[in-house]
């Protein structure tokens, strides 16, 4: 078993020295290379004052520079902090100045932002472009350097912001690649990899579906394909290119299987498509299915504060007839255990909501510098408790219904935006669908949708009101529809449904 990322890569660099590790725009860096590079980078890091337990951030789009930043950091037990490049600068002036960073690292277009940003906060971090710090370090002599425990901490990972303020989660080495190394025999087949294999990394390095993934490609030798950034075509090009396994969020997957290019794509060389993050519409999901027939489907569910996955749906629960599992978000991982708990902190019987809660030895032991929503958090005893509702059926698959902060309460009864949603979305002129609670003096809360039309279709209240009442039971259907021109969403897919309810509860929470 492997459980630090310099175990992992001394690994790699032997067996595979020539195996490449990263790929973005054509530039290959091999594992002998990455080995290599890293050490130096260590050297640039203690020239500039950075060690061990010290934070260092990154500022920009997805970059093979950053994951060899990281990775040179976590071999030394320096802490990675990577921030969202789609942060305003206050938000971005805040991480640096809750965490303390060092030295900030910018890809070309961000060095602009960061040194403005950099020199309004008190640490006044060194802003260093990425290609220079490549280029610095290639020049400078390999470290020697002691080697952090497993328990350390190698990455600060904000939460994605959805609920309210992003936190930041401290995960260590053995969080990080306790589920995911290759000496977990136990592992699904989703854990094995081909040496030949690529995984396509398009989601934000700043989300745990982005630096997540590239933990597991590095964990298992293979190449990681890196884009900047999320597009549709970019998605299908590295398709047609030879990616093999991809993780990508509902949101985007929607607007991959829209695509006019979708039709005419060779989708035989992806093997897994994993998808999560958010709740997945059915319809859509049927619809992947369809386009990419030959591609296993993995439904992935987790948070940062799990270092990612912690269930699998596998491909064998996505057959397109009539299957309900296909709502699931499956079963926990090997290593992982899942319960779902009532209100009293215990385990609840098969088939009753309450909320998700997690064991795993990638849970977070918690958030930086926040030790009251630790608290509220994990439990002495190490369960995490996600703040999401959910069933577990008695073969052990997880329902997840929503966020329980998202369930709305009407007329007494309690109604889980996701399923509305997922009633609605299926209607041809509607593109996308968040359902939230408003006041209502009847009914406490009442079921509100919000809808955005396909461009060029036209719907009407009545219609979606209609639509929704022949699929669901009464006490669900919207009272009420707005139809709005644009889904608020944050940077990693997730619907902002706070920024919905918000001009509904103005004075009134
Ligand atoms: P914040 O914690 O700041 O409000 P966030 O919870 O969206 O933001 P993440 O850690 O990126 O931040 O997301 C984890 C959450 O995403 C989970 O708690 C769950 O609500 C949702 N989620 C993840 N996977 C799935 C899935 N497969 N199906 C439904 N929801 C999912
Ligand atoms: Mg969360």
């Amino acid at each position: 078993d492997y459980f630090t990322f310099d175990e992992i890569l001394t690994f790699w660099a032997k067996e595979r020295p020539d195996g490449p590790a990263f790929e973005q725009e054509g530039r290959v860096t091999s594992f002998a290379e990455t080995d290599d590079l890293t050490k130096r980078l260590i050297t640039l890091f203690r020239e500039r004052g950075v060690g061990k337990g010290d934070r260092i951030a990154w500022l920009g789009k997805n970059a093979d520079m950053y994951f060899l930043l990281y990775l040179a950091a976590a071999r030394v037990g320096a802490v990675m902090v990577p921030i969202g490049w789609r942060l305003a600068p206050p938000e971005i002036a805040y991480i640096l100045e809750d965490t303390g960073a060092k030295l900030l690292f910018a890809g070309a277009e961000f060095v602009e932002t960061a040194s403005r940003v950099a020199g309004d906060v008190p640490m006044k971090p060194q802003v260093i472009e990425a290609e220079a710090a490549r280029r610095e370090a290639a020049a400078l002599p390999p470290a020697t350097y002691e080697a952090p425990g497993p328990d350390e901490a190698v990455l600060q990972l904000y939460t994605s912001g959805t609920t309210g303020n992003p936190k930041g989660a401290v995960l260590s080495n053995r969080n990080l690649l306790g589920l995911r190394n290759p000496g977990n025999e136990a592992g699904l087949d989703w854990n094995y990899y081909e040496p030949g294999d690529c995984m396509l990394i398009a989601m934000p390095c700043a989300h745990i579906g982005g630096t997540g993934l590239m933990n597991i490609a590095v964990a298992n030798g293979v190449r990681s394909l890196v884009q900047a950034e999320f597009t549709p075509v970019g998605v299908l090009e590295a398709i047609e290119n030879g990616a093999t396994h991809m993780f990508i969020v509902p949101a985007a997957l929607q607007m991959v299987v829209q695509h006019p290019r979708a039709g005419e794509t060779d989708f035989t060389h992806l093997r897994y498509l994993m998808y999560g993050a958010a709740p997945m519409p059915l319809e859509l999901l049927k619809q992947a299915v369809r386009t990419m027939p030959g591609t296993k489907f993995l439904q992935a569910y987790g948070m940062t504060e799990t270092s990612g996955t912690i269930s699998i749906l596998p491909p064998e629960d996505h057959s397109l007839e009539g299957n309900e599992r296909m709502r699931s978000a499956g079963k926990a991982v090997p290593g992982a255990e899942i319960e779902v708990r009532g209100p009293d902190n215990s385990e609840l019987p098969r088939g009753q909501i309450g909320e998700v809660c997690i064991k795993s030895p990638s849970n977070t032991a918690g958030y930086w510098k926040l030790p009251d929503a630790t608290a509220k958090t994990i439990d002495p005893d190490g369960w995490l408790h996600t703040g999401d509702a959910g069933i577990m059926d008695e073969d052990g698959y997880v329902y997840i219904q929503d966020r329980i902060k998202d369930m709305i309460i009407s007329g007494g009864e309690n109604v889980y935006p996701a399923e509305v949603e997922n009633a609605i979305f299926g209607h041809p002129a509607i593109a996308e669908v968040a359902v939230i609670g408003v006041p209502s003096a009847k009914w406490g809360e009442e079921v509100k949708a919000c809808v955005v039309p396909k461009p060029g279709a036209e719907i009407e209240e009545a219609e979606v009101i209609a639509y929704a009442r022949e699929r669901i039971a009464a006490f669900k259907v919207p009272k009420s529809v707005d139809i709005i021109p644009e889904m608020p969403r944050n940077p990693s897919g997730k619907i902002l449904r706070r920024q919905l309810r918000a001009p509904y509860w103005e004075g009134q929470e």
